[in-house]
C-alpha cells in the first residue's frame, strides 16, 4: 500500500485526483475573491493534464461561445447544473457591477 501512495503529494484542484509531481500539467498562483464568503486570499492551484487542457480550451473561446453554452444548458432543462445566483432579486447584469462605494465585494 505504501508503494501505491508514495509521491502522491499533490491533487488536481478541478477533478480532485491525486497526482505525482511529474503529472502536474498546469498551475495557477495568485489572489482570489470569494464573494459568497466575503473573503480574499492567495491560492495555488495544480491541475492534471485533462483538466488543464479543458481550462485552456475554455479560455480560448470568446464570450459569445459562453453565452451560447448557457442558452444550450437552459434549453436542455438543466441536464447539467446552471450556476446558481445568490441574488435572485437582482438583475444578472447588476451582480458583477463594482460597488460604487468601494466597501463591498
Ligand atoms: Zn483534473
Amino acid at each position: 500500500m505504501i508503494a501505491l501512495t508514495k509521491g502522491l503529494d499533490n491533487k488536481c484542484c478541478d477533478c480532485g485526483v491525486a497526482l505525482h509531481k511529474r503529472e502536474i500539467d498546469g498551475e495557477l498562483d495568485g489572489r482570489y475573491s470569494d464573494y459568497g464568503e466575503h473573503e480574499q486570499g492567495d491560492m495555488h492551484l495544480k491541475f492534471c493534464s485533462g483538466c488543464w487542457g479543458r481550462i485552456k480550451e475554455i479560455l480560448k473561446r470568446d464570450q459569445g461561445d459562453a453565452i451560447l453554452k448557457r442558452k444550450e444548458l437552459e434549453r436542455e432543462g438543466a441536464k447539467k447544473e446552471i450556476p446558481k445566483l445568490d441574488f435572485p432579486d437582482v438583475a444578472i447584469d447588476d451582480i458583477r457591477t463594482p460597488d460604487p462605494n468601494g466597501v463591498g465585494m
